[in-house]
């Protein structure tokens, strides 16, 4: 079986491993401390200096969204939402659910976000920008500059949920003055699905120091702020996932940022070669993540090709939702794969596509 998926992904031997060994109780100081050197390593990848400034969720990405919104604004504010998919909209579903007002920057899944999008809210008043840096389902990587520098004139906080981002392009929250990032262990970290991660810059722990309680009990972050001056978390948390960190925080240390980042690169510009020389089709209007490539087909429906390389190949691509379901797939590149792998599923799609085709036509 191979994943291409976008998350969870094809898992290293190194994280594997620490399954073969039961794990000690938690309530210790050693776990403590393996948490903080996870969490100082980690802080390094983000660009920031650790200052007990990153907490940790025994909960999936979304979780992280919502108690990030729940822990940093009230109804008195006003947010700013980058709208360009299913993500983006995950962020207004959230503001809407928990009564938080915003306006949503509504973008068509082939626009490509550019300064013109943001001159209607210039004028506006906010107090923060929310945006899904890579949003997933569609490919887009917006541009990070173009955003910050929006947020640093109008002196807004910037949220980034950077998971399917973080560690598959650059990112630096000191150099792009992002206030809060959200990550998840199943995608660039390349773990088992469980865990979410919250970056905060100063100014943000000040404004959820002086913020009236959560209304949530399970993530109130003043909780985990304090509790993670220990390495500690209130409640119980998945340990093993901890532990897979460790791993994959020594391969990325040993391999070095750059070129993991740039591996990663190097798998993805290798299958968008090899996607044109056979002809596949990939959008072109917009900038690209290169975590992921979407690929697009008019005279077959992508989820039978989904289907077809699941079947016939144990092979999964990632298929997409809502009205794209049957126009778009996507194929990630972060997990652990080699170049090999996308000589052999670009291939493959092209022969599960002609094979459709063929079938369509009779
Ligand atoms: C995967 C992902 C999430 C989190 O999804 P979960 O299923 O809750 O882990 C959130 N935002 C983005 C941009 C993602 O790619």
């Amino acid at each position: 079986m191979k994943l291409f998926t976008v998350g969870p992904v094809n898992p290293y031997q190194e994280t594997n491993q620490v399954y073969k060994n039961l794990f000690p109780y938690f309530r210790t100081e050693d776990y403590g401390i393996l948490v903080q050197n996870n969490l100082k390593s980690l802080a390094t990848l983000l660009g920031i200096e650790y200052k007990n400034n990153i907490i940790y969720l025994t909960a999936s990405g979304t979780a992280a969204m919502e108690a990030s919104i729940e822990n940093c604004f009230t109804c008195q504010d006003k947010l700013l939402i980058i709208n360009g998919g299913s993500f983006g909209h995950r962020f207004c579903d959230i503001c809407a659910w928990h009564n938080i007002p915003f306006d949503s920057v509504d973008l068509p899944y082939n626009e490509m976000l550019t300064e013109n999008h943001l001159k209607p809210y210039e004028t506006k008043s906010y107090t923060a920008l929310l945006v899904n840096l890579h949003e997933t389902s569609t490919g887009q990587l917006y541009d990070i500059k173009l955003l910050s520098e929006f947020c640093q004139r109008k002196n807004m906080l910037l949220v980034v949920d950077a998971i399917s981002t973080f560690l598959a392009d650059p990112y630096n929250m000191t150099m792009n003055h992002i206030d809060l990032t959200i990550f998840s262990s199943q995608k660039g970290l390349s773990l088992s699905p469980g865990l979410s991660f919250v970056a905060i810059s100063k100014r943000m722990l000040e404004r959820i120091y002086n913020m009236p309680s959560a209304s949530t009990m399970y993530f109130n972050f003043k909780d985990y702020l304090k509790n993670i001056e220990r390495g500690q978390t209130p409640y119980t948390p998945a340990i093993g996932i901890m532990y897979e960190l460790e791993q994959i925080l020594i391969l990325i240390k040993q391999v070095g940022l750059d070129n993991w980042l740039n591996k990663i690169k190097d798998k993805c510009f290798y299958f968008r070669n090899r996607a044109n020389e056979l002809g596949l089709t990939i959008p072109n209007s917009y900038p690209l993540s290169n975590m992921l490539t979407p690929i697009m087909f008019k005279d077959v429906d992508a989820y039978d090709i989904f289907t077809e390389l699941k079947n016939k190949y144990s092979i999964f691509v990632n298929p997409c939702g809502g009205e794209l379901a049957t126009r778009m797939f996507r194929v990630s590149h972060i997990g652990n794969t080699r170049i090999e792998d996308f000589d052999d599923l670009a291939i493959k799609i092209k022969k599960t596509y002609e094979e459709l085709k063929g079938m369509s036509h009779d």
